[in-house]
């Protein structure tokens, strides 16, 4: 089994991002990433596009180098397509049917193609990454927000059953225009991932005076799903929901998944994730990371920057506390340096553990962003309502 870096939220010229795919791609290849999920709004890399040139360049918000000078000097001048002259000019988006050869030809890269579906209840934006989609997926409507959510996940598994391939989704920024609430992720039980860190600066990742951050929502929602609805609670994505290439604030490297996987091969990384393979990082890596749900066991050391310093929260909540809101993803042990291990009590639903490096962020999202890491919750099976 091997470990693979990805980001599985990325936007690009397809929808709202601010350069040619194959640039993104190039900076996630160049930045040791093993796998990119383009994921633009509500449409695949297919098909023919043209985009007008100054409109690509007014998205660079006048930061740096024009676009298309840094494109054609990257990938030369015969691969890149233009027509039209002066104010006309326009350039053609490569397909990822195009681009893949480009970059998957060493083996040590590919592509796993996605579209954020972009949906909203009542004004409140539902936004659904698909994952390995062979097909685009037309947001579904819904008679509730939570119905929304409900229905553009089963569009996926829809799909992936029809294709007979492993597909996923994630619901992504709950608190993006505060509109999914922990309680929201708890209930709708077809919901298996969430992003735990979303790189967006825009998202409210850590909450406000009234409302929990997304690490509390992710204990809530785990919280009403073990102790109430007797469920499996959610896995953790974190990403970069990159947006911009040039300067600006939505910029990529701030968040990615690391994947323990036989092979490097779409199919077999969403395999992996649906199993739980995985941990969320900012940039806190693990050696190690062995996570036992059987034996409620989880253990791993920590790859350790020279000077830095690393806290290990373990985080969850004990029985009998549910309707605590303070005890609801409590802190039950801070272990300071690289190695940690823990087990899962009697008298614990569930626990997980975030690692906090004392290291700041090089491309933070929010004031006094540190790395870190984010394992998959171990919980109590026997809690759960046999299927
Ligand atoms: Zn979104
Ligand atoms: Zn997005």
């Amino acid at each position: 089994m091997h470990w693979f870096k990805g980001n599985t939220h990325t936007h690009s010229l397809w929808s709202d991002g601010n350069d040619f795919p194959e640039m993104i791609a190039k900076f996630y290849k160049d930045n040791s990433y093993h796998f990119l999920v383009l994921s633009d709004h509500n449409i695949l890399s297919r098909g023919e596009k043209w985009m007008n040139v100054g409109a690509i360049e007014k998205r660079r918000r006048t930061l740096g180098v024009a676009t298309l000078k840094k494109y054609i000097s990257t990938f030369g001048k015969d691969w890149v397509e233009l027509r039209g002259e002066d104010k006309k000019q326009e350039v053609r988006l490569k397909t990822l049917k195009e681009i893949r050869p480009k970059f998957e030809r060493g083996g040590d890269f590919i592509f796993i193609e996605g579209e954020e579906i972009t949906n909203s209840f009542g004004g409140s934006p539902v936004h659904t990454n698909g994952m390995n989609l062979k097909e685009l997926i037309v947001p579904k409507k819904g008679t509730s927000l939570r119905d929304t959510m409900r229905n553009n996940i089963i569009a996926v598994r829809e799909q992936s059953l029809r294709y007979k391939k492993p597909m996923l989704s994630h619901l992504n920024h709950p608190n993006f225009g505060w509109s999914i609430t922990a309680e929201d992720l708890a209930h709708v039980l077809e919901e298996k991932f969430f992003e735990v860190y979303n790189g967006h600066p825009g998202i409210n990742h850590l909450g406000d005076a009234k409302r929990p951050g997304d690490e509390k929502i992710w204990d809530i929602a785990n919280t009403i799903r073990l102790a109430t609805l007797k469920s499996d609670p959610l896995y953790g994505i974190s990403s970069d929901d990159s947006h911009y290439y040039h300067g600006g604030d939505v910029k990529p490297g701030r968040g990615w998944v690391m994947v323990q996987s036989s092979s490097l091969e779409e199919d077999s990384i969403v395999r992996s994730m649906d199993s739980g393979n995985f941990y969320g990082s900012s940039g806190v890596h693990f050696k190690n990371l062995l996570r036992d749900q059987t034996k409620g066991t989880l253990e791993f050391e920590i790859e350790a920057n020279a000077g830095a310093e690393y806290v290990t929260k373990i985080i969850g909540t004990r029985k009998g506390n549910e309707k605590k809101p303070d005890l609801v993803g409590e802190t039950l042990a801070t272990i300071k340096g690289t190695k940690v291990n823990y087990k899962l009590m009697d008298n614990e639903w569930y626990f997980r553990a975030t690692v906090t490096s004392s290291k700041d962020h090089p491309r933070p999202s929010f004031n006094g962003q540190k790395e870190q890491a984010w394992t998959q919750p171990v919980w109590d099976s026997s809690a759960i309502r046999k299927k």
